[in-house]
């Protein structure tokens, strides 16, 4: 007995056939469930030649390996498809409670391929799978579309939901999928897919029982894992004043070691994500002024608007997504913030709150509430719009853009004023809106000489970290199929993980390290990246979330987990090995698809081409090409990053090498 329920749906939308095929448990035990499963599946599914945007794109709903079995931490799902962003691999991974629900229903994922009529639900409960009507949801945001999906199909407890809004409705390119009141899966371009597909939302309600192979093990193992959590707390001398200075005293140390990851699980428990909104200014981690500024070029009172403690303070609620025991989640009441617009909203992410603060040179808190609601609403990725308005501040800075291209809006630095009306325009398509809509590229595409400025990577906005001060991430950055992806995490993820203790292959983390080392193409930097990629890719495949996962194996004991819920009784390298095949049937893809994997590297800019002359990334510069071609050769693929034969063949891959090699 495993926890792999052993059955995908497959739903054609252009011809209304809804089939439930069996998947062969030779496949699964190589490349697991969620993310891996995909990946393997979908480089069968897509044909080279599909349209992102057309029926042959394949959208798949994927739960992970250990949802449902009682593992801490491990209800996440991801969405994979061909990304209209970059024209390969793409995938966005969320939280909430869809990913139970998904496997509630006998099922490990839901494919969807082709275009309905017109627009349609997905509805899966004891009634079995079907399409039903959506044209009276159509137009409707995603948390109103939610509410009335949750009244109409309520029975004894409530359906999961999954849902776009205006935004992939509108097919932008940065739209995402929405579930739990605006929680997204955002990037990818995963949510402009879903309307190209005329699909409104997909409702679960099922009641299959997740199966688990050693069920008391398994409790054995979440109920440390729960103590954990609950014993780690910060010293309370430690508040949100306190913290910006933190991030000082971090930039000043030269060197580092391993380090434990339940330190942040305490600061996660007391603030979230947000914290990193005033530690990272003075570290170097926070992109400013479109990844052009530092810490000396922010409005005054940047740091007091974005103090934990004073966000923290609008919360009502902490907010788990399933399973997790952790809760870095929270709802504010926003209804003075917002002056009676919305009553409440998802407590903002670092992400969005950097992507409307420093990186526009923003200090209004209020307004970023404002935009984040409506993000989440319209079902857009934060990171994303924050990029392209910056994007566009930049070109309006420059004069490339005027306000006669602007429907008449100032896009000064830090000017709040015009940011809710331009989100606004964004959503709607309307004027500048439209221009700005499918993110930084496309918009760059568009203005003449802007190119200096339109920071991706392959065309992704990047996540807002600066790998600047973290060269690992300029790595991830480049180097994952999904570019510009920060959730793989960096090297002060990987001095956490502890995976050189189980895992030979993997470069242990010497105390005493040279920050310096970390910008240098060398053979170790490159492993160091392979191993965490694919332990993020593992993640993925079961489920879990990035911040148990950063707590290190021996914390978070995925390894140990896998083991209960399948009985497969692997060694960490035998699972790493997983991951490592996850990893390359997501490049497989890219490569299938056309894509060179050097075009995806990060925009010179903010890999210190020319270095900047000012703040914590003074002087700092990777040696981004050297580090990729060592990154690939870790992985056993040739130094242009393709998979080899030879990889292939030791990964049990053999039959994806393509017949001309
Ligand atoms: S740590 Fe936060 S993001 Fe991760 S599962 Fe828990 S609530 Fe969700």
């Amino acid at each position: 007995m495993t926890s792999v329920m052993g059955k995908i749906c497959f739903v054609d939308l252009s011809s209304m056939k809804i089939e439930l095929r069996d998947i062969d448990p030779a496949i699964t035990k190589d490349v697991g469930s969620g993310i891996g499963l995909a990946a393997y599946l979908l480089n069968q599914e897509i044909p080279v030649d599909a349209d992102p945007l057309g029926p042959d794109n394949v959208l798949a709903f994927m739960s992970g390996l250990l949802t449902g079995t009682g593992a801490p931490v491990s209800g996440r799902w991801m969405v994979a498809c061909k990304s209209p962003i970059t024209g390969g691999w793409g995938d966005a991974n969320c939280g909430g409670t869809l990913s139970p629900a998904i496997k509630q229903c006998g099922v490990d994922g839901i494919f969807f391929k082709g275009i309905a009529s017109y627009p349609m639900l997905f509805v899966f409960d004891e009634n079995g799978p079907r399409l039903e009507d959506a044209r009276d949801l159509w137009g409707k945001d995603a948390v109103e579309s939610e509410a009335i999906l949750w009244e109409r199909y309520q029975t004894k407890r409530k359906p999961a939901v999954a849902t776009i809004g205006m935004a992939g409705e509108k097919r932008s390119k940065i739209a995402g999928i929405v579930n739990d009141r605006g929680r997204l899966a955002a990037r990818s371009g995963v949510g402009a897919v879903m309307g190209s597909k005329n699909l409104k939302a997909v409702v679960l309600n099922g009641k299959q029982i997740v199966p688990v192979f050693d069920r008391m093990k398994m409790a054995e193992l979440s109920k440390e894992f729960t103590k954990k959590v609950t014993d780690a707390s910060l010293p309370p001398i430690l508040n949100g004043k306190i913290v910006p200075i933190l991030g000082k005293v971090m930039a000043m140390g030269k060197t580092y070691g391993a380090s434990d990851g339940m330190l942040a699980i305490s600061v996660m428990k007391k603030w979230g994500t947000i914290v990193n909104n005033t530690m990272g200014l003075h570290n170097g981690d926070d992109p400013i002024q479109n990844w052009k500024g530092s810490d000396g070029d922010l409005p005054r009172k940047y740091a007091r608007n974005m103090n934990p403690d004073g966000i923290v303070s609008h919360q009502t609620k902490k907010y788990h997504c399933s399973s997790c025991v952790i809760g870095c989640g929270g709802i504010c009441d926003v209804d003075e913030l917002t002056k009676g617009e919305y009553k409440e909203t998802h407590k903002p992410e670092y992400e969005t709150v950097n992507a409307f603060g420093a990186l526009l040179l923003n200090e209004d808190m209020d307004v970023i509430y404002r935009i984040n609601e409506r993000l989440n609403r319209a079902g857009m990725d934060s990171i994303s719009a924050g990029s392209t308005v910056a994007f566009a501040m930049e070109c309006f800075e420059n004069g490339l853009l005027t306000k006669n291209e602007t429907d008449g809006l100032d896009l000064r630095w830090g000017n709040s004023d015009a940011l809710v009306q331009l989100i606004d325009k964004m959503i709607t398509r309307e004027g500048i809106g439209d221009l700005l809509a499918d993110g930084v590229k496309e918009a760059s595409r568009k203005i003449l000489n802007s190119a200096s400025m339109a920071i991706t990577a392959g065309g992704q906005e990047p996540g807002m970290h600066d790998p600047r001060m973290d060269p690992m991430l300029g790595i991830h950055f480049s180097a994952d199929p999904t570019p510009g992806r920060h959730t793989v995490g960096g090297g002060s993820y990987y001095n956490s993980l502890h995976l050189w203790e189980v895992v030979p292959w993997a470069p242990k983390v010497k105390p005493k390290s040279k920050k310096s080392d970390d910008y240098l193409a060398s053979e170790e930097n490159g492993m160091k990246a392979v191993a965490g990629a694919a332990y993020k890719q593992l993640t993925d495949i079961a489920g879990g979330c990035l911040f148990a996962m950063a707590t290190g194996y021996r914390h978070w004991r995925l390894f140990d987990y896998l083991n209960a819920a399948t009985g497969w009784d692997r060694s960490p390298v035998e699972y790493m090995e997983m991951g490592l095949r996850s990893q390359t049937l997501r490049q497989l893809f890219n490569i299938r698809h056309g894509i060179d994997p050097i075009d995806f590297k990060i925009h010179d800019r903010i890999a210190g081409i020319p270095p900047m002359t000012k703040g914590p990334n003074k002087g700092k510069t990777l040696q981004i090409d050297g580090m990729l071609r060592e990154h690939w050769l870790g992985f056993g693929w040739d130094e242009k990053g393709i998979p080899t034969r030879e990889t292939l063949t030791k990964l049990n891959l053999e039959e994806f090498i393509p017949e001309d090699k």
